[in-house]
């Protein structure tokens, strides 16, 4: 079946002009609620946003009554961590070593590569995401499979392949030389091939030499837009750890930096144990933290101080971390950040939690143009959802008062069941069954 070339999509628009921040809800900026409007799409791009019906020129697509938004996008999650989801009774360490390690291992194969990419990258859009930044293994195979099945999706993806030269076991352990002939292929091949980009990816400090570092911070100097990622300073006996095996270093993500990793297009998953100089030398480089609530909830890692680190001008943006993290559902992540928070004492807005979903991730990511709104020009990357899917949520909707409350209990209660379809640069590629 073909899709029309231009159309006009009905329903409650919701996206964010800018970052809400903490505010309360009554006060929060950035918020455009259109409800009941029709956004135009043509040739896969946003093409503008009209209150009336169009003119017989644009076929219409109706999904009165939905709320209607830009598709997640989901800065830290790894591929063939579906085969570990929900996997009981670990720390961090731990559970690289029991459930981790032995699942990566199989992604040497090319045919299992490829059928676990196929199988992420669909639950992905089954979940209303329709851009990631993605950890597969330390295979090349791994990575041609993700980045292949991307394209045909036609999905912003942002990966590379691990990097992890020792303190890992056989059959996931490269070698300097190697790893770097993989990635200038890998670069070669795929690094803004259509809506693609590669990201050097340190496993973590402990599984990469010093050599390995600098040798993946001249590859991200020598290729323009390549990113970085890795994790930081998720559970305190990994925070020891590195101190160990890098005593000349300050701090955990101190060692990033001295080996140049650390800049503008890098990400870093989870950044719990930082101080305030780390959080300085955020803003200083423009690093990002990937917060990943529902994987420092069920690993027992710790409570992300969200509001610490914006003190002082760090970027958040959201992460399920699946499989340290136990949903694909950015819904059911934005709810854990929401308790999180609650646990240290902050209040974390519904407004506030979506926008670092979408727009607020685009801007981390400097892709603010692309995606992560309906802006004008942006791909048509667009997740139409239910406003409720239980007899208690419609219940419990029915009586808020206002869209702030409204979005709080859909926030809360729902999930990726509320999903009826995800369109990608335009095209569905998720309809509900
Ligand atoms: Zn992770």
């Amino acid at each position: 079946m073909t899709f029309p070339e231009r159309y006009a999509l009905r329903g409650d628009l919701l996206d964010f002009t800018a970052d809400p921040g903490f505010a309360a809800p009554t006060g929060a900026q950035g918020v455009r609620y259109r409800p009941d409007h029709w956004l135009l799409v043509e040739g896969g791009r946003i093409a503008g946003v009209q209150a009336d019906a169009p003119d017989a020129s644009w076929a219409q697509v109706d999904h009165r009554g939905s709320l209607v938004m830009p598709g997640f996008i989901d800065t830290h999650v790894h591929s063939p961590q579906l085969d570990v989801i929900a996997s009981y009774g670990t720390e961090l360490l731990e559970w690289l070593n029991t459930y981790t390690f032995p699942a990566e291992r199989r992604y040497a194969d090319p045919e299992v590569a490829a059928a676990g990419a196929e199988r992420f990258l669909d639950s992905l859009l089954a979940h209303g995401t329709t851009s990631a930044v993605v950890f597969p293994t330390v295979h090349k195979v791994s990575a041609e499979a993700l980045f292949a099945g991307a394209e045909q999706r036609g999905m912003r993806l942002i990966a590379g392949k691990i990097l992890m030269d020792r303190h890992a076991p056989d059959g996931l352990r490269d070698d300097v030389e190697q790893a770097e002939r993989d990635c200038v292929d890998l670069v070669q091949r795929w690094h803004c091939r259509g809506r693609l980009a590669y990201a050097l990816t340190v496993r973590f400090a402990p599984t990469s030499t010093s050599e390995q570092m600098h040798m993946a911070a001249a590859l991200m100097k020598a290729y323009p837009g390549t990113y970085m990622q890795t994790h930081v300073a998720e559970s305190r006996d990994e925070v020891r750890w590195v101190a160990e095996l890098f005593p000349q270093s300050r701090s955990y993500l101190d060692v990033y930096h001295r080996h140049g990793l650390l800049n503008e297009r890098a990400v870093l998953a989870h950044g719990i144990w930082l101080d305030d100089t780390d959080r300085v030398l955020l803003r200083e480089t423009g690093a990002q933290i990937a917060h990943s609530p529902s994987s420092n909830l069920f690993l027992g890692s710790g409570l992300f101080d969200w509001l610490g680190a914006e003190g002082q001008g760090a970027h958040v943006t959201l992460a399920t971390d699946v499989g340290g993290g136990t949903s694909l559902s950015m819904i059911r992540t934005l709810a854990d950040a929401y308790k999180v928070q609650a646990m240290r004492g902050v209040k974390l807005t519904a407004y506030k939690a979506l926008y670092g979903a979408t727009r607020g991730a685009a801007q981390a990511l400097h892709l603010a143009d692309e995606i992560g709104s309906f802006d004008t020009g942006c791909h048509a990357d667009v997740a139409v959802w239910d406003w409720t899917s239980t007899p208690l949520m419609q219940h419990r909707i029915g009586l808020a008062q206002d869209l702030h409350e409204k979005l709080f209990a859909w926030m809360t209660l729902g999930d990726e069941r509320l999903l009826q379809a995800a369109y990608v640069a335009g095209t569905p590629r998720f309809r509900r069954a």
